[in-house]
């Protein structure tokens, strides 16, 4: 029986606990495997360099790890994948699978806006491949022959803006799509479902949940998993047991920590609408971001990320950064607690000021990832911030 996705968070990756009779993932932190039988020894060392999801040994932690294959497991089981490869990071898994579809070809393109540190390895050719920034709507006269990946972001960071993902997959033709669904979540989105051939989440955010783990995942068919575990072996871009722990952890909250945060974001969204700081909130569902009717269709809520354009611009924003007092100014997302940060300044300082402008990221744009406290006591720090920002920005004109 196909259980919903609630069910899976919790129970996801935990498939082998009735036989080895424990109740929480065990914590294999072995390095190396004895190898009794050289026969078997060997033959698991050849399947497990060559990809294969596990083999009768592990042999040493860099092929396999009991720990990570389990929330790998869960992790496929939300996305509806048939495999999940989990790295250390979400940048060691975008490496690996730009490193990984270098064969097929030495060009790709992306759609601005994407995650800043994305946005620089794309930028950088530094894994061989040469990076076209396109729009969405471009894709199919930008495809060449060396094409090897098209890479998007929905929602994208920091904008909130909102790719089709079917219409990319269909411009895309042959050259598999690459869906960047850290903001949505597997709660929110299956860009598999849509024709993505990858989905790839910062797992830092949403899945570990508790700003704690640092980890990326790529969610994709067991044929595409192959090459991935291979560089994964071949680089060393491991997930640690413990942290892969953790992550699994924080799965079985998924589910429950974003319908509350979600349930914030969107009373947050429109009162902070109607502050006199406020020129604009960029959030699924205020016909405020690119492809906004796309929310009905490609999503199932519109998430706990939000973009705010400030009137006051960038001191308006550095107000309200130094303001906050509940609300946590930082970088990163998708925590039990809220944070908000300034992209232009930080995430998104990478890009230069052409892209940025591109991107739509202002001087005065703050990026609010909404957590799971009560809703009025997030309102009533934000609008003191805000209070604040307003304060500040009409100085110059009673003087
Ligand atoms: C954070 C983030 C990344 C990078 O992930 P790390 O785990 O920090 O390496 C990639 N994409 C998006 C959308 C992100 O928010």
């Amino acid at each position: 029986m196909k259980h919903t996705i609630d069910t899976r968070c919790v129970h996801g990756g935990r498939e082998d606990f009735a036989t080895l009779g424990v109740h929480a993932p065990p914590i294999d932190l072995s390095t190396t495997y004895p190898v009794a039988d050289l026969a078997v020894g060997t033959a698991s060392f050849d399947a497990l360099v060559a990809g294969e999801a596990s083999a009768a040994n592990p042999i040493y932690a860099r092929l396999h790890n009991p720990t990570v294959a389990r929330v790998e497991q869960a992790i496929a089981q939300l996305e509806g994948a048939e495999a999940c490869v989990a790295f250390g990071s979400g940048m060691a898994a975008l490496t690996a699978l730009l490193m990984a579809s270098r064969p097929s070809g030495s060009h790709m393109l992306a759609v601005r806006p994407i995650y800043g540190t994305s946005d620089h390895l794309l930028k950088s050719g530094l894994t061989g491949l040469d990076c076209e920034f396109v729009r969405a709507d471009e894709i199919a006269q930008r495809i060449r022959p060396d094409t090897a990946l098209v890479l998007i972001e929905t929602p994208a960071n920091p904008t909130l803006d909102l790719v089709d993902i079917a219409a990319v997959v269909r411009a895309a033709g042959t050259v598999p799509v690459v869906v960047d669904s850290s903001f949505a979540t597997p709660i929110l989105q299956n860009p598999l479902a849509f024709g993505a051939r990858y989905v790839l989440h910062s797992a830092t955010k949403f899945l570990g949940g508790h700003g704690d783990v640092i980890a990326g995942v790529i969610a994709c068919a067991e044929t595409d998993a192959k090459p991935l575990r291979t560089m994964r072996a071949a680089t060393g871009a491991l997930l640690h047991p413990l942290a892969a722990y953790l992550l699994h952890r924080g799965l079985s909250t998924l589910a429950l920590r974003v319908e509350r945060a979600q349930r914030n974001a969107i009373e947050l969204a429109s009162r902070l609408q109607r502050h006199a700081a406020v020129r604009c909130v960029y959030f699924p569902g205020h016909g405020t971001v690119r492809n906004d009717a796309l929310l009905k269709t490609q999503m199932r809520g519109p998430g706990a990320l939000m973009a705010l354009d400030l009137h006051g611009g960038h001191a308006a924003a550095a107000t309200v950064m130094r303001a906050v007092r509940l609300i946590t100014p930082a970088v990163s997302l998708g925590s039990v607690d809220t944070l908000i940060q300034h992209p232009a300044g930080l995430t998104h300082r990478v890009l230069d000021d052409a892209a940025r402008r591109e991107c739509g990221i202002t001087a005065g744009m703050l990026r609010l990832s909404v957590g799971i406290e009560s809703v009025e006591d997030l309102w009533a720090d934000l609008s003191q911030a805000l209070d604040a920002a307003t304060a500040g920005s009409r100085l110059p004109e009673a003087a």
